[in-house]
């Protein structure tokens, strides 16, 4: 695919975890490789404040499958960096996810695929459950509640109980988002890739029917024009921003938006080790998800509960980054009807930051119809997990697409090179029709 005449064979933007994971794959496939962030260094975006939770409770079976395979990368992680110098590698802490089980609940989409795919999980009754993890309060408390709602009165007391609790073995989250970007980051320098920092990408450019590089700002040369034949969209929340530039943002049946996000920090309660016995869950019946943060912390993050705006936010740069006192209240009264005593301290702890959410909560791995561009966005809160496969679907699908495969008219399947399994890249296309009621949750 090297074409002489271009500064490059592909430039990518953003340095976040997926588009350093889109450089390294390009370059170990022969690609010169330019990426570009306007920051000042690898992961410095959303990616640094990612929960980082590595899950596979995903309701379609692209989705579980490429889970599977994104997690099996960060456990063999050393290897699939290589050698990356002195540098310190993100770990992969262990930790289960649990689901319980709620009626109808979430669960029910997700067993039948991890059934097909061979995904490992145990099914507890209420009782093994609750002697397992005896700081999980099992009994029903939702629909999830804010604290002034009259028709459905937070503290109500339950009077049902879940059957119940699946438990997924493997899971578990990356203690350090931002580093894991930085390794891909290396890796691919090592492997021949120019990363540029502090440099904003202000114009994609166009020739002859096609895209041929990118106008950018930096310190020492303003209105700089880099060429290259292949530019790959990985901005995070300001990919409709670039995707705008582009001209392409017409032509996508759906495009992503930037949603403002808090997650919040609590002590463990008291005599719980949540370091060695916590648990992860996705709940949608308290409306939260969560799991435990080094130095005996829970994490907790919303899980898009009905009762809960959802904050879109025009402009990324604007963004209210001030963590909400109410927030942090909520989250924490919500978290403590299913983990039994869960202090919530005067001064909050948490951070801000932006999803790029589509409206059905997949992300956009695809070409779009101006050739040459491509697109890695939408990761709605949900795709850091998947950072390294995603680096690999994308650079299998430009190559092939370069090489004149239709796309659109026959989606791309690509095989897992751990587990074997098929990921249907048709299930993240730009054009696919996502019915106007969807509502999904996100569970990190
Ligand atoms: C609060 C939160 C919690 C999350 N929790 C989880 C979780 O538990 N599990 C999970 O799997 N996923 C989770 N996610 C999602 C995951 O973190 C993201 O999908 C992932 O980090 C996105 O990486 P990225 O490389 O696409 O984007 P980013 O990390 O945002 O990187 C985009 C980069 O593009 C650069 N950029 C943008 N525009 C320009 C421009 N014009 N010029 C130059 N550079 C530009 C930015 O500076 C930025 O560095 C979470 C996300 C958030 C925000």
């Amino acid at each position: 695919m090297s074409s002489e005449q271009y500064d490059y064979d592909a430039i990518i933007i953003g340095a976040g975890v997926i588009g350093s994971g889109v450089a390294l794959e390009l370059t170990r496939r022969g690609l010169r490789t330019l990426t570009v962030d306007k920051l000042p260094t690898a992961g410095y975006g959303s990616t640094s404040s990612s929960s980082a939770i590595v899950r596979f409770t995903y309701s379609t079976e692209a989705g579980v499958a490429m889970a599977y395979e994104g997690y099996k990368y960060w456990v063999d992680w050393k290897n699939h960096v290589g050698d990356i110098g002195d540098q310190e590698h993100a770990e992969f802490v262990e930790q289960p996810m649990v689901m319980p089980k709620t009626p109808n609940g979430h669960y029910l989409k997700v067993l039948p695929h991890w059934d097909r795919l061979g995904i490992p999980y145990e099914d507890l009754s209420f009782d093994e459950a609750a002697e397992r993890f005896p700081f999980v309060d099992l009994r029903i408390f939702g629909p999830p509640a804010s604290l002034d709602d009259i028709e459905n009165p937070f503290w109500d007391e339950p009077t049902e109980k879940h059957d119940g609790m699946i438990v997924s073995p493997n899971s578990g989250y990356i203690s350090d988002p931002q580093l894991s970007a930085l390794n891909l980051a290396t890796a691919a320098i090592q492997a021949g890739a120019e990363f540029r920092y502090n440099t904003t990408v202000t114009a994609i450019n166009r020739a002859d029917g096609r895209v041929s590089g990118v106008t950018v700002n930096s310190a020492d040369n303003d209105g700089e024009q880099i060429t290259a034949p292949v530019v790959v969209n990985v901005g995070g929340p300001y990919a409709r921003r670039l995707n705008e530039m582009a001209g392409v943002l017409d032509s996508m049946n759906r495009s992503s938006r930037a949603l403002r996000r808090e997650v919040y920090i609590y002590p463990a309660p008291d005599g719980v080790d949540y370091d060695t016995d916590g648990v992860m869950i996705g709940d949608t019946d308290t409306g939260v998800y969560f799991r435990g943060e080094r130095g005996n912390n829970v994490l907790v993050g919303n899980a898009e509960p009905d009762c809960d705006e959802l904050e879109w936010v025009e402009d990324p740069d604007a963004n209210d980054d001030v963590l909400s006192e109410d927030g942090f209240q909520l989250h924490g009264l919500r978290t403590s009807r299913r983990i039994s005593g869960l202090p919530i301290p005067q001064k909050k702890s948490g951070l801000v930051s932006m999803y790029d959410a589509t409206p059905d909560w997949l992300p956009i791995y695809d070409r779009t119809d101006l050739d040459g561009f491509y697109v890695a966005i939408g990761t709605s809160g949900n795709q850091f997990k998947n950072a390294a496969v995603a680096g690999h679907v994308m650079a299998e699908l430009i190559v092939a697409v370069e090489a004149g495969h239709d796309h659109d008219a026959e989606p791309l399947v690509v095989t897992g090179k751990y587990t074997g399994l098929d990921m249907d890249l048709g299930t993240f296309t730009r054009n696919r029709v996502v019915p106007e009621d969807t509502h999904m949750n996100v569970f990190g």
